[in-house]
């Protein structure tokens, strides 16, 4: 069977302040690597975002866009898949939005007051799914371990980010405790080489609807890939 490959977590310069990479440059990564899709998940405003919050709310989301936008144009010359999602944080725990876009946020200016609960309801009535991404993270900046079940769609339970191995055993026991679909992901911010998560279908991933197709009928494999070598020129800032 062909393996099909798809990054559903990655960020970029344009939007998330602790990226260093830009859109096009994580789509030329990704396409290099042999992956057929890959969803940029910048930071959201309420992340690490680098987006000025003084703006209006059309210019905020115009800026927050741009890393998506930039990754989709050289996608598209390049041929790779490039699909939107977000990452919503709330009080330091991270949720993965898909199924949701630019035109969804520009429509919804109550997000900018809006508590996580109004945020995922918004969602979930535009047919969105969430993702609560690496819930057992151990980090400095993370003083409690914070569960939102009844509005969780699936967990992520392997992130080769900042990952160790009980933070993602941990995050496999929360999903089959509760009975959570699972997926996981890079949380690529920009690795030259190293661990990479990739979820792995028979079909490509083309829409975001395949991805969460793929997730809720658990018809998809995590692996976990290594690539040894720095990428060729292109990638970096
Ligand atoms: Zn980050
Ligand atoms: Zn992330």
């Amino acid at each position: 069977m062909k393996k099909h490959l798809c990054e559903t977590h990655l960020h970029t310069f344009e939007a998330s302040a602790c990226a260093s990479i830009t859109g096009a440059g994580q789509a030329e990564r990704y396409k290099a690597l042999g992956y057929d899709t890959i969803f940029v998940t910048d930071h959201f405003f309420n992340g690490n975002t680098a987006i000025d919050l003084s703006l209006p709310w059309e210019e905020k989301v115009n800026a927050y866009c741009k890393g998506y936008e930039n990754a989709k144009a050289r996608g598209d010359e390049i041929g790779i898949t490039v699909l939107f999602g977000i990452e919503y944080t709330y009080g330091g725990a991270d949720f993965l939005t898909y199924g949701v876009d630019k035109e969804w946020l520009l429509a919804h200016s109550e997000l900018e007051y809006a508590d996580f609960f109004r945020y995922a309801d918004l969602v979930h009535k535009a047919g969105g799914f969430i993702v609560h991404a690496h819930p057992f993270r151990r980090a400095g900046y993370l003083r409690e371990i914070r569960l939102i079940p009844d509005y969780t769609d699936a967990v992520e339970i392997i992130n080769t980010h900042n990952a160790d191995d009980i933070s993602n055993e941990r995050a496999k026991w929360y999903a089959s405790e509760f009975g959570f679909p699972v997926t996981g992901g890079t949380d690529n911010h920009y690795i030259p080489a190293g661990e990479f998560c990739a979820v792995c279908t028979e079909n490509k991933i083309s829409s975001v609807n395949d991805y969460i197709k793929a997730v809720k009928n658990g018809d998809l494999t995590l692996e976990i890939l290594r690539f040894e070598s720095e990428m060729p020129a292109g990638g970096s800032l």
